[in-house]
């Protein structure tokens, strides 16, 4: 099989868009993913895969924590700038949660830490510990098929 084949088909899967950050030294670092699941109430855990080209697999498992902050419709620059898709001059300013840099204005942030990490294939996959999370209200950013997206409700049929 194609690994192109691969990509389209995991492709039709839609998901939100995340910027997973971390800080080593001093230095605050993001990545975009769209790897992600909710894994366990009791414990609050999560779950993302890093690709082991990604110099975010190391900087996690030097500092042992990391965010995931789920990017709102209005935030396709920064999904693009986390990914590498887009070079910008300015310099990002992150917020913080419990420790770890945050991006501000997500719909979503999680502050974890490490609770296990698992290497299958080309990725690690890491299981995150939630320590704290924000909520803010807006539409978050869908990715499917490649391509950047917005939500659209769709009207329910009527049930009887
Ligand atoms: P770098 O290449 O160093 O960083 C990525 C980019 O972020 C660079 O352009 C860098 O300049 C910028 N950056 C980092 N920190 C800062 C900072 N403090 N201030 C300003 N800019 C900064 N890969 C996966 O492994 N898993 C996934 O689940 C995944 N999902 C993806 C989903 C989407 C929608 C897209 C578009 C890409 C996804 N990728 C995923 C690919 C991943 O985002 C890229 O391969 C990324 O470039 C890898 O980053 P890196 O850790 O090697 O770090
Ligand atoms: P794409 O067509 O490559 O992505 C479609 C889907 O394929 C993704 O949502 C993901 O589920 C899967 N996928 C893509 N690359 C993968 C990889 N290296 N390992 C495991 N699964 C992967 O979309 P695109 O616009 O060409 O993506 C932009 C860039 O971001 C590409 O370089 C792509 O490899 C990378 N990306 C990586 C991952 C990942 O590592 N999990 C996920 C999404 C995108």
């Amino acid at each position: 099989m194609e690994d192109r084949q691969f990509r389209n088909a995991m492709g039709k899967f839609a998901t939100g868009v995340n910027v997973i950050a971390t800080e080593v030294d001093g230095e605050a670092y993001g990545m975009t993913a769209n790897a992600f699941m909710s894994v366990s109430l009791d414990p609050k855990l999560i779950v993302i895969s890093i690709g082991d080209k990604a110099k975010m697999l190391e900087r996690i498992r030097e500092s042992g924590k990391f965010s995931v902050n789920v990017l709102s419709c209005e935030q396709q620059e920064q999904s693009m700038r986390f990914a590498g898709q887009k070079q910008f001059e300015d310099k990002f300013e992150f917020g913080e949660l419990a420790g770890v840099p945050v991006v501000e204005d997500a719909v979503c942030q999680l502050s974890c830490e490490v609770y296990n990490e698992h290497t299958e294939g080309d990725h690690v996959l890491f299981i995150g510990k939630v320590n704290d999370l924000t909520l803010t209200d807006g539409e978050p950013l869908i990715f499917n098929c490649g391509k950047y997206r917005e939500l659209k409700e769709l009207e329910l049929e009527e049930v009887r």
